[in-house]
């Protein structure tokens, strides 16, 4: 027979403690993100790392690759493009910032898969 609280005290206790669980879970979780984000940091550009956080690495530098793509598309959708050079929105055929005047290279618009990760979990094509 399963336990059961006596009382409507006992039963806010346990819901209080549930929140302290769920608190220090919380907090675990980012103090492990933390070290993530101080690893990469720190080892983002070394050669010597171990494979499996170097694939890490490169797979958040794809990430942010991929975030840019997504950007890009968007905003070409809406005809328009970001300078590289300086974040100004311009029209999408613009050859040259009207800002900061650097010549405008072509528009990332592939996205790039990730290493080491199930087909489901690749971006899309
Ligand atoms: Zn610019």
């Amino acid at each position: 027979m399963a336990w059961k609280p006596q009382n409507d005290v006992a039963m806010a206790e346990i819901k209080k403690i549930d929140g302290f669980i769920a608190q220090v879970e919380t907090d675990k979780k980012d103090m492990i993100y933390q070290i993530g984000e101080t690893f990469f940091k720190k080892y983002k550009d070394s050669e010597n790392m171990d494979e499996e956080l170097k694939i890490l690495v490169d797979n958040i530098k794809i990430s942010d690759t991929n975030r840019k793509v997504w950007i890009n598309r968007k905003m070409k959708m809406q005809g328009m493009r970001i300078c590289e050079g300086c974040g100004n929105v311009l029209p999408y055929d613009s050859m040259f910032c009207n800002r900061c005047g650097i010549k405008l290279g072509p528009v990332a618009e592939d996205l790039v898969q990730l290493k080491g990760v199930a087909p489901m979990m690749q971006p899309p094509v």
